[in-house]
């Protein structure tokens, strides 16, 4: 039997399984495969350091470039992989061969939602991905440039403060009546609201969108929005197709249980992709942020590796957009909590945010307030009930109230 270990998507979470298998003593072949033709590189930069020109190329990727050669891994750039075969344990790639695996490691990540109005495909409509759609957004971000924006999420508001910060004109649109509402409630979503408000932005809520065309965006009322370049940002789809069609179960991403092992015993998915079951929350939970991709490697590795290992990591993400900066710990559905309390100066844009239910903390959000992570995992962590008013209160200190009792 083949005795390699095979990784399909070469990005944060394909490299970092493949750094856990070295870490954790694995010594035979492991290939990682991948279809875009850069090594494994970060996204967080493409919509903040690096579109607004500030963080070098170089700095963007997960390794040097000879990382991988002198860890023997087996790197395929620019191959795609076009179908698995669990019953002969074999991958098929673009170049017409075939590998063996004796495991197998999902990592193919998501890609970028088309908005399904007519010209949402047109080469103006600008999709943030990859490290090229970058180059493309910050070489159509000219002063003066007119930028819209479609769909007020992270991708789309942190592409909004990079075009002001070039000094373009942007205008948002947004279905909802405000941006992130169904992620952050409407408190929250009304701070970035203001915010983008406050840096220029021009916001139009509750607007909906039916045609890209070469002079803009035409709203359902048939009023056209001006552009110079449009940039679509309306959520993200896990790349399933590879699992779905090799029989693996799929639901919202490539299922898996705590172990990250999907519904076939030598296949495993981790970051983006993986809808996996979380112990803490008694269900799977698909997780589209950087922590996760950077974190289940670890796991996954340790179960390709037959150790026991579960990721029971509580929910991390991150964002800057002008002179916010912003961490979010925890996992708050719509409807999964009844309550919010704010510590802090929500106006001045410095406050911690908490969302609970039944009393306790599942969610905290810090905004220009620095170092309190630990301790707002650990609460949403301790599932255990909180006074409110001690939430609130500057005077009591968060690892008091994370304390085991
Ligand atoms: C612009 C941008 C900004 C972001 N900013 C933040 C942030 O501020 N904070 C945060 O927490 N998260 C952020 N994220 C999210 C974060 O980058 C993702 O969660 C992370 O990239 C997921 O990593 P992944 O390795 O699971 O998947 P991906 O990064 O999607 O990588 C999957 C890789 O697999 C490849 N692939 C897919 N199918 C195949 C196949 N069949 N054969 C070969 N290769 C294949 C894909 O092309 C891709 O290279 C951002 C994402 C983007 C796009």
């Amino acid at each position: 039997m083949d005795t390699s270990y095979v990784i399909l998507g070469a990005s944060l979470a394909g490299a970092k399984a493949a750094e856990a298998l070295r870490e954790e003593g694995f010594d035979g072949p492991v290939v990682l495969v991948g279809d875009e033709p850069e090594r494994p590189y970060e996204r967080p930069p493409l919509s903040k350091g690096y579109l607004q020109g500030g963080t070098e190329r170089e700095k963007i990727f997960v390794h040097p470039a000879d990382w991988y050669a002198g860890h023997g891994v087996d790197l395929r750039l620019g191959t795609t992989a076009t179908a698995i075969d669990l019953g002969a344990r074999t991958v098929t790639l673009s170049d017409g061969s075939r590998i063996g695996w004796a495991k197998l490691l999902l990592a193919t990540g998501s890609a970028p939602r088309r908005i399904p109005v007519p010209g949402g495909d047109r080469p103006e409509a600008l999709y943030l991905r990859r490290v090229g759609d970058s180059e493309r957004l910050r070489a159509a971000f000219r002063p003066g440039a007119r930028i819209v924006v479609v769909g007020a999420g992270w991708i789309g508001l942190e592409a909004a403060a990079a075009a002001r910060a070039a000094g373009c004109e942007v205008t948002v649109l947004e279905t909802l009546e405000l941006p992130l509402l169904r992620v952050l409630g409407r408190e929250v979503a009304q701070v970035f609201a203001d915010l983008h408000a406050a840096h220029g932005v021009d916001l139009r809520f509750g607007v909906q969108v039916s045609e890209l065309t070469a002079e803009g965006v035409r709203l359902g009322d048939g009023t056209l929005v001006p552009a110079d370049a449009v940039v679509v940002g309306v959520g993200i789809s896990p790349n399933t197709a590879l699992a779905e069609a090799a029989g693996l179960e799929v639901s919202n991403g490539v299922r898996t249980d705590q172990h990250l092992r999907t519904s076939h015993p030598d296949v495993f998915a981790a970051g983006d992709v993986a809808n996996a079951f979380h112990p803490l929350y008694g269900k799977p939970i698909r997780v589209e942020h950087w922590a996760n991709a950077l974190n289940q490697p670890k796991v996954a590795a340790a179960s390709m590796l037959g150790r026991d290992a579960v990721y029971d990591r509580v929910p991390y993400f991150f964002t800057d957009q002008y002179d916010l900066g912003m961490e979010y710990t925890g996992y708050a559905e719509p409807g999964g909590y009844d309550r919010m309390v704010f510590r802090g100066d929500v106006a001045a844009r410095e406050f911690i945010a908490f969302w609970l239910a039944g009393g306790r903390v599942v969610a905290g959000m810090n905004v220009n307030v620095w170092d309190v992570t630990d301790p707002i995992r650990d609460l949403v962590r301790s599932g255990r009930e909180v006074d409110a008013a001690a939430l609130t209160d500057p005077g009591v200190p968060l690892e008091e109230l994370a304390k085991p009792l």
